[in-house]
């Protein structure tokens, strides 16, 4: 009997299947050897981790090399959930000058994964009059994970014409938007108001209870007639987010140089404090005497965009040094970086390597030197450890590697070798452009 094409295809596959399967491993990718700090489950140790279709699958003490398609020896680096950054501004390429929904903002892949960060989340660029543009333009293009705060202004950050303008605060369909993106939108933003009234943040609070969602704040002009302690105390939830908590603007500080009473109260009700660095809230002798007095932020984040990216903040890694510089141990720092912004953000399945979490990864090398770090006023502080990314993984998949650490020295492939990647594990020579990988 004459077998057809089609038979003859699957007859072929189901010879080859178990040396197929030999070849292919338990697992995708081992990185062997690792100083693994994942905070949320309290390890801090030297651990083999383990992936298998974009999830963590295995994290042990040793785990065999030959159950791996792929190994990587991570030894002398430290391995971390993928970074977290929940404050950016990345609503670009809409032409507008001047404007958080324009040029102010930057895309994020150029400033994610080389620093270990895979999830964004921007801080309030778009209402919901243009979120949508947003996530078209942006969001569904980026090959890091980009979720957002929706501003209360309907129109987001498009300047003070617009981010002034009280009759453009609306609580319903702001909520109603978050609502339709349920998930890509994890809070609410309310900033830069300068104005005596409380609209701004009670609207946005009413948002976030429309939407069961969290509120962060910037609180814009320090006014009197709304100050911080009725802010944290009073008008903000368990759960809402103040960002800035650095910059010394808005009586974060007592004149004696003590954190303000209204951030401790604030603690006490269960508020989130967030650094937002950017080119204009963070200070050394505003954020060294917090860390001195105990007041630790919950979050560190960047407040990335084109008036911070070249500053006194460089990107998330250099954030997180400051904190290193001023005493947190790596740890701690790391626990500011991933598994507290995702549970800020409701996003419990990011920020740490269970096993069946998505495989975010952030391979990390902590450099001793000398070095300085600087603040929003150009002043230095000196340190003597510097975080670096060496790898990162998204859903389990290498989207950035400094050092060819995945890779093989050319003279030993192929003469006329191509792609070296494996779909498997790889996606920097697997398909460049991103399309689509939310
Ligand atoms: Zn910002």
């Amino acid at each position: 009997m004459a077998l057809n094409v089609k038979q003859v295809a699957v007859l072929f596959f189901c010879l080859t299947l178990p040396g197929y399967a030999l070849a292919q491993g338990k697992y995708d990718l081992l990185l062997r050897g690792g100083h693994l700090i994942d905070p949320k489950n309290r390890i801090n140790a030297v651990r083999d981790l383990a992936i298998l279709d974009g999830k963590i699958a295995a994290v042990a003490a040793s785990i065999d090399a030959a159950e791996a398609f792929k190994v990587v020896d991570a030894s002398g680096l430290y391995v971390a959930p993928g970074l977290i950054d929940i404050h950016v501004h990345v609503y670009t390429g809409t032409g507008e000058r001047g404007s958080y929904a324009g040029d102010n903002s930057v895309y994020p892949d150029g400033f994610t994964f080389r620093v270990g960060v895979t999830t964004v989340a921007d801080a309030g660029c778009a209402g919901w009059r243009n979120f949508e543009d947003f996530k078209q333009r942006v969001i569904d293009r980026s090959a890091t994970r980009v979720l957002a705060f929706l501003n209360i202004v309907g129109h987001g950050m498009r300047g003070g014409k617009f981010e002034q303008d009280l009759a453009d605060m609306e609580a319903k369909p702001t909520a109603e938007m978050a609502r339709r993106h349920s998930g890509l939108v994890v809070g609410v933003k309310t900033a830069h108001y300068a104005g005596p009234e409380w609209k701004p943040v009670e609207q946005a609070v009413e948002a976030g209870n429309l939407a069961n969602i969290p509120v962060m704040v910037d609180f814009g002009s320090n006014l009197p007639q709304r100050p911080i302690s009725e802010l944290l105390t009073k008008k903000l939830r368990p759960g809402d987010i103040y960002t800035h908590v650095h910059s010394g603007n808005r009586n974060e500080q007592d004149p004696s140089g003590k954190v303000s009473l209204a951030l401790w109260e604030g603690r006490k009700r269960g508020v989130f404090f967030d650094v937002g660095h950017g080119g204009g809230s963070f200070v050394w002798r505003v954020a060294a005497p917090a860390v001195k007095e105990g007041f630790l932020p919950d979050s560190i984040s960047t407040d990335l965009h084109i008036g911070s990216m070249n500053a006194g903040m460089k990107d998330m890694l250099n954030v997180m040094d400051k904190f290193l510089a001023m005493g947190l141990s790596l740890e701690d720092v790391i626990l500011r970086s991933t598994w507290n912004p995702a549970r800020e953000i409701k996003h419990e399945e990011l920020g740490h390597l269970s096993i069946g979490a998505l495989a975010d990864v952030a391979v990390l090398r902590l450099e001793k030197g000398s070095y300085g770090f600087v603040d929003m006023h150009g002043a230095r502080l000196r340190g003597t450890q510097k975080l670096t990314c060496e790898l990162t993984l998204r859903d389990g998949k290498v989207v950035y590697d400094l050092n060819g650490l995945t890779r093989l020295d050319w003279e030993k492939l192929p003469k006329d070798y191509g792609a070296t990647g494996d779909p498997r594990w790889d996606r920097i020579s697997i398909g460049r452009t991103g399309q689509g990988r939310r």
